[in-house]
């Protein structure tokens, strides 16, 4: 039989977005305020410029963010990349895969509350729309169950026309980023009939950024995200993450009111609430400070930890949970939590940081420890794979050539007596100007004759046609022969390759 689970683990029994029928529980979190949140609507702001911002950048004419899938043509950071750079790119996706694990085994959740693109959207964009038109939580409430009137008609339009409009834009940004941003303002400006294709894919793209935030929300990180399920693998005690300091705020409870027993010459008839209830004073400020001195202040009992149990930390956070329960993979280390517990804490004039940027060791043992025996090990992979990349990126060429000799084909001899090979190239051009290219024997004597005209690489594409090797008989050494071939552009070589000759027994 299971055990029962202990009071302190009740929270497990549930999930904050469902409610006991199991239907959506529908968070209206309270509106975050405070210094970390005034942050990371500063860091926001530089990545929503950065992100609208960087596909009207370009250089030499071309984006220097482009992401083409379909044409197969990426521009990163104004580098260009074929299809032919594909094991750039599984090294690129090794390096993010081991930084994200080597983050996150530091930092625990820090990217999904001040970078995230889901976070940013849904907590600066749509959550301070919705902020602005209906109010905070409780008014929100308030006007989801109140009749339907022309004031919550005109409200609940305007918001989702203007998440419609933020939607449109994000979609357009995102197709940006992959046709470019030329062709989105003709998709946009020209008629819909001429660009069928690139309308569909904005309205589909609109939709589906609009579902998201409109609708989805808190649920994307909380049961879609598969960063946010790794969580639980990659934290450990030493990960820095939102941490509640249990040890400062438990036992939680409530302050109690308590009256100060302190002597007082003054002789109110009653409770002093107002100058004409005292009978001792003889100003009116004298008798508001007796008012203010028996006034009951409110007081932390002596057993108590820091946390008042005010909730204020669960009515802030946008998925619902409460952080006191300890860390959960529901938290997206937004921080508003954070925000919400200093407020209290400085006004009951304790310490702040109750609710902080910690470690499990941190909080129990008062010992931070990052560069712990597991992230030096990540951290050591991570250098490698990056070492591997930068060589690679380093000895890119602009060109590349492959040669084969032509499957099934034996040698020929020619009527001069020589041996013929028949080869195949393929030549990709990812530079953008157009280049001659010729192949040059460069360890042997001999001829190479292309099939056709010299090849001319188009730019940013794939050029491939035949070619003949001829060589005299004296030059091989017997059936199998290494030869080194010479790629020039333009006069200039660029490229030797390595392929094989089929010559006669000798
Ligand atoms: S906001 Fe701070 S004091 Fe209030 S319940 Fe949360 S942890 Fe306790
Ligand atoms: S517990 Fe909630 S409010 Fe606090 S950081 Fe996590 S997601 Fe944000």
């Amino acid at each position: 039989m299971e055990e029962p689970l202990s009071d302190t683990e009740e929270y497990r029994n549930k999930i904050a977005t469902v409610d006991d029928q199991g239907k959506r529980a529908w968070i209206y979190p309270k509106k975050p305020k405070g210094k970390f949140y005034d942050w990371r609507k500063y860091v926001s702001y530089v990545l929503l410029l950065f992100l609208f911002g960087m596909p009207f950048v370009k250089w030499n004419g071309d984006p220097i963010l482009l992401f083409n899938i379909l044409e197969r043509r990426f521009i990163i950071f104004g580098l260009h990349f074929t299809p032919q750079d594909f094991h750039l790119f599984v090294f690129g996706m090794l390096i993010f895969i081991v930084f994200i694990i080597l983050f996150t085994v530091v930092f625990g959740r820090l990217f999904c509350g001040w970078v995230c693109p889901q976070t940013i959207f849904m907590e600066m964009v749509f959550r301070r729309i919705e902020y602005w038109i209906e109010g905070d939580a409780n008014a929100q409430k308030r006007l989801n169950k109140a009749p339907w009137t022309p004031e919550k008609l005109f409200k609940k339009v305007s918001k989702q026309a203007l998440f419609f409009g933020v939607a449109v834009l994000i979609a357009n940004t995102f197709l940006a980023y992959i046709i470019g941003v030329d062709q989105v303002i003709q998709i946009i400006t020209e008629p819909i009939q001429e660009h069928w294709e690139g309308f569909v894919a904005m309205v589909i793209f609109a939709f589906a950024f609009y579902f998201v935030f409109a609708y989805m929300r808190e649920q994307v990180c909380v049961t879609i995200c598969p960063y946010g399920r790794l969580q639980g693998v990659l934290l450990d005690k030493n990960s820095i993450a939102v941490y509640y300091d249990f040890e400062r705020g438990e036992p939680r409870g409530r302050m109690k009111k308590e009256r100060p027993a302190k002597p007082s010459n003054h002789t109110p008839a009653a409770t002093p609430t107002t100058k004409s209830a005292c009978t001792t004073c003889n100003t009116e400020s004298d008798c508001q400070k007796e008012v203010k001195e028996q006034t009951p202040a409110l007081a932390l009992a002596s057993n108590l930890g820091d946390c008042i149990d005010c909730n204020l930390c669960v009515k802030v956070c946008p998925t619902g949970i409460d952080i006191r329960d300890g860390i959960q993979m529901e938290c997206v280390n937004c921080t508003a939590c954070m925000d919400a517990c200093d407020e209290v804490m400085e006004k009951i004039d304790r310490p702040l940081g109750l609710i902080r940027y910690d470690s499990h060791e941190g909080i129990v043992a008062k010992r931070k420890q990052i560069f712990t025996t597991r992230v030096k090990a990540y951290s050591a992979v991570l250098f490698l794979l990056l070492s591997v990349q930068i060589y690679l990126l380093a000895t890119r060429s602009s060109v590349e050539t492959l040669l084969l000799r032509t499957t099934g084909m034996l040698f020929q001899e020619t009527e001069e007596g020589n041996i013929r090979n028949l080869y195949n190239y393929q030549i990709m051009n990812k530079t953008k100007t157009p280049l001659n290219i010729e192949f040059r024997l460069l360890d042997h004597t001999g001829t190479i004759t292309v099939v056709g005209n010299e090849p001319i690489a188009r730019p940013e594409q794939l050029t491939s046609g035949s070619l003949f090797i001829e060589i005299p008989p004296e030059a091989l050494r017997g059936q199998k022969n290494d030869l080194k071939i010479g790629v020039y552009a333009n006069q200039e070589l660029i490229e030797s390759l390595g392929t094989n000759f089929l010559g006669p027994v000798k």
